[in-house]
């Protein structure tokens, strides 16, 4: 058996004992007498997810793709959970010790395996999505970027990666962006047999015989029918990265005497569309209960802008009207937070936690 047969079998009983863990739980589902059990497959227990790392692939896995990924309630992580443009955004793991794990994330990506996102919603209970996909892995901001899709098991499907771009960039000496470009010449070109080892010849092409450097057309099979031999080095041109606009703003973290802070919940917009975060402006039935002083600024990079956040804290009291909740610390981890906004709660001292004190 292949590892993509062996590996499409073991997802597939991974998703349906989630079904039926959701039929007898619904959404959330617990750790204890639920999660913890994990699936059978093939005769054996196989664990749902790594309570520990976050990211996880199966030692029964023969493929080198990810199973699932999870946020638990006090992810360090910021890229966590950020829900933006129908996805999330997940952090890579840090350091030397997450590299295999990483190396897992983005051959899910690579190969485009659907996966779980485990999303803690409460201590102990957990939200499965599932299939996800990642469909961004953005090295340069350590994360990648999980959203929805369908099952696509067994579909024969292109795949470019950095490998397989620059073996079409040099084949067809590509101007501009060689991995846009490259997506519908490997759609072109995938046989309607036997695509997945099309893919992976590719792939390790690009890694071992047309590499960055030095590469070895003399050992190459496609030299004759390449028209960047003469000139490999220059292909993928090099890509001048377009400066991100600055969006900038002032954030009001208005604290109740009980702990509870003030939240708004953004307007159907684009960015942060639906998502709580601290009002920009003091609103109408709130008064202040002590002088507004600065508690800092918070600055992130998104995929197309930089933002800067200056927080502002007071004490007040008053009235939440419609689109405004006051929420008390362990409520806060319930809401859909984007990062900058645990940012923001954090410059301010607001403490985000799972649990009462
Ligand atoms: S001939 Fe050279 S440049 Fe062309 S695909 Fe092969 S290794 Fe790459």
């Amino acid at each position: 058996m292949a590892f993509g047969d062996h590996d499409e079998l073991l997802r597939a009983a991974c998703f349906s004992a989630l079904d039926r863990l959701r039929s007898r739980f619904g959404d959330e589902l617990p750790k204890q007498n639920g999660l913890d059990a994990g699936f059978a497959f093939d005769g054996a227990r196989v664990p749902f997810l790594n309570w520990q790392k976050g990211i996880f692939r199966a030692a029964r896995q023969t493929g080198p793709a990810a199973l699932s990924v999870m946020t638990s309630a006090s992810s360090p992580y910021e890229a966590d959970g950020v829900s933006e443009d129908d996805g999330y955004w997940y952090a890579y793991r840090k350091g030397e010790s997450g590299r295999r794990d990483n190396d897992a994330l983005r051959a899910a990506h690579l190969l485009q395996t659907p996966l779980v996102y485990f999303l803690s919603v409460a201590p102990g209970y957990f939200e499965a999505l599932y299939p996800m996909y990642v469909e961004d892995d953005d090295p340069h901001a350590q994360r990648v970027h999980l959203a929805p899709g369908a099952i696509r098991l067994g579909e024969a499907v292109p795949l470019v990666d950095g490998n397989v771009a620059r073996v079409f960039a040099r084949l067809f000496r590509l101007a501009g962006d060689a991995r846009e470009q490259s997506w519908p010449l490997a759609a072109r070109h995938l046989p309607k047999v036997r695509a997945g080892e099309f893919n992976e010849a590719l792939m390790e092409l690009g890694a071992l015989v047309c590499t960055p450097r030095n590469p070895r057309c003399g050992a190459c099979p496609l030299q004759a029918a390449c028209d960047g031999k003469d000139a490999p080095e220059q292909f993928p041109e090099r890509k001048v990265r377009a400066a991100r606009p600055l969006l900038a703003w002032d954030a009001y973290a208005l604290l109740r005497k009980d702990g509870a802070v003030l939240l708004e919940q953004r307007k159907g917009e684009k960015l942060f569309g639906g998502l709580w975060e601290l009002p920009r402006a003091k609103p109408p039935g709130v008064r202040l209960q002590g002088p507004l002083e600065k508690s800092g600024v918070v600055e992130q990079t998104l995929t197309h802008r930089e933002v800067r956040v200056t927080v502002h804290s007071a004490r007040a009291s008053g009235e939440a009207r419609e689109g405004f909740r006051w929420v008390v610390p362990e409520g806060l981890v319930k809401l859909g937070l984007s990062s900058l906004t645990r940012k923001t709660l954090r410059a301010a001292q607001v403490r985000l936690t799972s649990r009462a004190p």
